[in-house]
């Protein structure tokens, strides 16, 4: 069993790169191929904060597709932070933050949210910005969030951003002297191991 010190979820719409994102934390690669997420997905990792304490991220992405939208509750219930992602060359997922930010508000009010802009790269290789980031940043500070701006494909920002987030955490926990979201998950490799030795004899 590993104890998750922090969970932390991914919302927006589908392939604005919230997988990627998690690749990248978690493996330290982008895959430009990666496949769409059904359901949601589970990852953990132990990140060390600056004042030598370590915890450990529970990441769960979600699918963002319309047809697993009710889903997404089960995996944001009791969140400690959520990254509400959006691609700013792309319209439609701007206009969906309100959606998933909304959700968040009415159901888990003390989840600490972070306005995510994915897909850097894009901008920089000449994709127009829908959104500029002036209104961006005015949003951010509307629903009390804080800005990153990301790239999976070269990794801007990237660690930055989780390790930010578990920073925030850590110092939110120092001051009631307790984590709210601490959980048990079972470790999937030794599972796994477990099960070739029981068919396999
Ligand atoms: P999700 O549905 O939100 O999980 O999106 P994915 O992570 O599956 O990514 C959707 C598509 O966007 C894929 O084709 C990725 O290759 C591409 N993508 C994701 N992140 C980036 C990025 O940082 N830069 C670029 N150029 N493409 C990206
Ligand atoms: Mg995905």
């Amino acid at each position: 069993m590993t104890k998750v010190d922090l969970k932390i979820v991914l919302l927006g719409q589908q392939h604005v790169g919230k997988s990627c994102l998690v690749d990248r934390f978690l493996n330290s690669k982008f895959d430009a191929m990666q496949k769409n997420t059904i359901g949601a997905a589970f990852g953990a990792k132990r990140v060390y904060l600056p004042n030598g304490r370590g915890m450990t991220l529970g990441i769960w992405d979600t699918a963002g597709a319309e047809r697993f939208e009710s889903l997404s509750r089960v995996y944001y219930h009791s969140a400690g932070s959520a990254l509400v992602c959006f691609d700013p060359s792309k319209m439609d997922t701007w206009k969906k933050l309100d959606f998933w930010v909304g959700e968040l508000q009415e159901n888990e009010p003390r989840c600490r949210i972070y306005l995510v802009e994915t897909k850097m790269d894009l901008l920089e290789s000449g994709e127009e910005r829908i959104v500029s980031e002036e209104e961006v940043a005015e949003y951010a500070e509307r629903i009390n969030a804080q800005l990153f701006r990301t790239s999976a494909k070269t990794g801007y920002n990237v660690v930055e951003l989780f390790v930010g987030v578990a920073r925030d955490a850590d110092k939110d926990a120092d001051k009631s002297k307790m984590s709210s979201s601490s959980f048990m998950v079972k470790d999937t490799k030794t599972e796994e191991k477990k099960t070739q030795a029981g068919c396999c004899g």
